[in-house]
């Protein structure tokens, strides 16, 4: 019988619709293909297999024979323990002959998994019990049943040309040795699986080919024939994605001209940097040049400014922005909240503020979020569609019907990985002006705070180029980070004296909690308490601000500005701080029940002081409401180790695996299956370029060489559409 990798697992022998379903329900297994894609989890190395006149107690091995029967009893409470459990025992014959027994605990299903004629390896530790060998617990594989053909001689064979078990991650109803026998049953129906690399880059990249990596990442004869399946199959799963995305981005930039935005000597943007109160760092100088060459580039730009808080990406969007208002159109800048975007509206004008802002002859820009009244809105609107307006700023309201541009330049998105890619592309065919025919799309310039580590870049970012600012403007004073315990109690105490001298110096200090109101089912600090309690016991003499996500914007509104005029000298608050808000005189960061946040949460929430020219501290609290577990004591040990958020990224990484960093569909990670972000970072590397270079040479695939191909990204990605929707998740 021979079956197809598309084939439902029913086409297998001995899959009907129970195992079927328990495959569905349990693994998200429907073909083949999807059971052969069930990679193991780490494989058992059955050393020597060993005869029992070989063994002697207390010593590990692995043993193999032919069931033969089992028997259950009940053992009766005894001693410390309270309840009763099932003993299972089998007895297991040997080529030899030599019998030996194994037991199990409350597993009374062993003796149908394990029936009368299962011929199975039993690893684990030998004990010797009333005179017979006896294996307790032992780590099982099901190699066959007498009954179809296998006997305990053979079995051993074979077992000793394939010494390392597959262990498959399993779930109830599943366990290991089931999957094995199924991936078995697949393997030999299955015919041989048709390459689809050329072979030239195959031999280029020493990879084997794919019927062989199919089939030894499952069954492989040694470590070093897993590890080279292992490479074949996420080289596949990497190559694939990046042409993906470079083909998307091709098929992005085919439909469209670009805009031409290439800055020039007299124009605004000059003047803003003419004006700039400070020199631009050398990364943010390489920046501008890179920005440059896209803007005046026949494509439209799709560029992904990275860097950490307070490497200045703000003063290098501006200038993007500007250029298109050189070229007498204009440019959006779109954050992920509201706090956020009026935080950028309020630093635009005031960065521009030199060259007029708002004023007869000078640059308009306006602010539009959900909270821009109707009236306001409406007028909004017009000029916007009128080209009066020349920067907007906003938050995703910039994406709804209505909001209409009369020649949209340059987009800037702030904070890309809370939007996504779809609606990256939706403000960029925002455009009103469809006369010339050709459709044009503004140049798109994505800015993250939230370092993330080159590998994760490549793969989320994949299809966009990267600038990275990987220096922070001179003069900076290094932030103090501090782990504070419970135990070191009195240390909160000498905090607070801190932070009222602070306030008293001018300088200002965030405490941020976890929770707006107390909860009764997860302990931890409330702002609104913690407000309380800050205002009227420990800072009596000072002005304690509240800001959460359930007041109101005009609420919000009025407490950030008495922070950031100075008017109140504390601000409580949740996360809504996180990102972006800019008050150069904070000087002192506490965050209350540390442990409950992300490394990169952590990361950004300490960026909101070291603003100014003051000495900062970062002080986190850990353990206070909860216990510390090891990885949350982790996570907090590496923020207060280093302010390098690259360094902190890479660490997070570690510790988290990127599944959990973005979320595995935004990752672009849904798809890989064995590839890990991290250690496989080379093979992004080089299977970008590839793609790039493939690409760029035949951007649809449609050389006769590519078909195999073409064929390999729509099965994984389908076309284009569909693929820009999967990685928005
Ligand atoms: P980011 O957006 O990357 O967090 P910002 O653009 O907000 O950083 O810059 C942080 C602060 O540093 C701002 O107050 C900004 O005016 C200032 N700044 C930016 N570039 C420079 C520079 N080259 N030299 C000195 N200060 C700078
Ligand atoms: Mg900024």
């Amino acid at each position: 019988m021979s079956i197809h990798l598309d084939d439902p697992v029913t086409a297998l022998t001995g899959v009907g619709p129970k195992l079927a379903g328990r495959l569905a329900d349990g693994l998200g297994v429907h073909t083949v293909r999807d059971l052969l894609e069930h990679y193991p989890r780490a494989f058992h190395d059955a050393g020597e297999v060993l005869d029992l006149s070989e063994v002697a107690a207390g010593e590990p091995a692995t043993l193999i024979g032919e069931v033969l029967g089992w028997e259950t009893r009940r053992v009766p409470p005894k001693g410390r323990r309270r309840r009763a459990l099932d003993l299972t025992t089998g007895r297991v014959r040997q080529a030899s002959g030599a019998v030996f027994t194994v037991t199990f605990f409350n597993q009374g299903w062993r003796s149908s998994q394990l029936a009368a004629g299962t011929v199975a390896a039993f690893s684990g530790e030998v004990s010797r019990f009333r005179g017979e060998l006896q294996l307790k617990s032992p780590d099982v594989q099901v190699l066959g049943r007498v009954a179809a053909g296998m006997d305990a001689a053979e079995a051993a064979q074979r077992l000793a040309h394939q010494r390392l078990l597959a262990v498959y991650p399993a779930v109830d109803g599943l366990p290991s040795f089931k999957l094995n026998q199924l991936v078995e049953t697949a393997l030999e129906a299955l015919p041989p699986v048709p390459e689809w690399l050329p072979e030239r880059l195959r031999s280029d990249h020493r990879l084997v080919d794919l019927d062989t990596a199919v089939r030894s990442i499952h069954q492989p004869a040694d470590p070093a024939d897993a590890d080279a399946a292992r490479r074949r199959l996420v080289f596949d799963e990497l190559f694939t994605l990046q042409l993906g995305l470079q083909r998307r981005r091709a098929q992005l930039e085919q439909a469209t001209v670009g805009l031409d935005n290439a800055p020039y000597d007299e124009g605004w943007a000059a003047g803003f940097l003419d004006r700039l109160p400070f020199a631009p760092t050398a990364a943010q100088t390489a920046a501008f040049a890179g920005i440059a060459a896209d803007l005046g580039g026949a494509r439209p730009m799709h560029r992904l400014l990275q860097g950490d808080v307070g490497s200045g990406k703000t003063v290098v969007a501006v200038w993007a922005m500007l250029c298109a208002v050189d070229h007498g159109r204009q440019a959006a800048l779109m954050a992920p909240t509201e706090v956020l975007a009026e935080q950028h509206y309020r630093t635009l004008t005031d960065l521009l503020a030199p060259l007029g802002v708002n004023v007869l002859d000078g640059i308009r820009v306006e602010l539009l979020t959900s909270s821009t009244t109707r009236t306001q809105a409406r007028r909004i609107l017009g000029e916007l569609l009128s080209g009066e307006v020349d920067v907007i700023v906003g938050t995703h309201a910039l994406l709804e019907e209505g909001v209409r541009f009369a020649d949209l330049g340059v987009v800037v998105i702030d904070e890309q990985h809370r939007f996504g890619v779809s609606q990256r592309v939706r403000l960029t065919d925002k455009s009103a002006d469809t006369s010339t025919g050709a459709t044009t799309t503004p140049d798109v310039l994505v800015m993250t705070a939230t370092p993330i580590p080159r590998s994760l870049a490549l793969t989320l970012y994949g299809d966009l180029d990267v600038t990275v600012l990987d220096e922070l403007p001179p003069g900076r004073e290094p932030i103090t980070t501090r782990l504070i315990t419970p135990a070191q109690r009195h240390r909160r105490d000498r905090l607070y004296e801190y932070i009222r001298t602070e306030a008293g110096a001018g300088r200002r200090a965030y405490v941020v909690c976890p929770f707006v109101e107390p909860s009764e089912s997860v302990p931890g600090t409330a702002a609104v308490s913690e407000h309380r309690r800050l205002a009227s016991q420990v800072f009596p003499d000072l002005e304690v601000a509240l800001v959460h996500g359930r007041m109101t914007s005009s609420e919000k509104d009025a407490a950030m500005t008495a922070f950031r005029t100075g008017q109140a000298q504390v601000l409580v608050s949740t996360t809504v701080i996180e990102v972006g808000v800019d008050v150069p005189e904070a000087s002192v960061m506490v965050i209350e029940d540390a442990e409950r946040y992300g490394i990169s949460q952590l990361h950004q929430l300490r960026g909101r002081v070291g603003r100014g020219d003051a000495r900062s501290f970062c002080v986190l609290f850990g353990g206070w409401s909860a216990e510390l577990s090891q990885e949350g004591q982790a996570r907090l040990e590496a923020v207060a180790r280093t302010t390098d958020g690259f360094e902190l990224a890479e660490v997070d990484l570690s510790i988290r695996g990127e599944g959990q960093l973005f979320g595995r569909a935004q990752s672009g990670a849904a798809d890989l299956r064995l590839a890990q972000l991290r250690r496989d970072e080379p093979v992004i590397v080089t299977t970008r370029e590839l793609a790039r270079a493939v690409v760029a040479a035949d951007p649809q695939l449609v050389r006769d060489d590519h078909a195999a191909l073409r064929d390999e990204v729509a099965r994984r990605y389908g076309d284009a559409e569909a693929f820009a929707a999967l990685r928005t998740g």
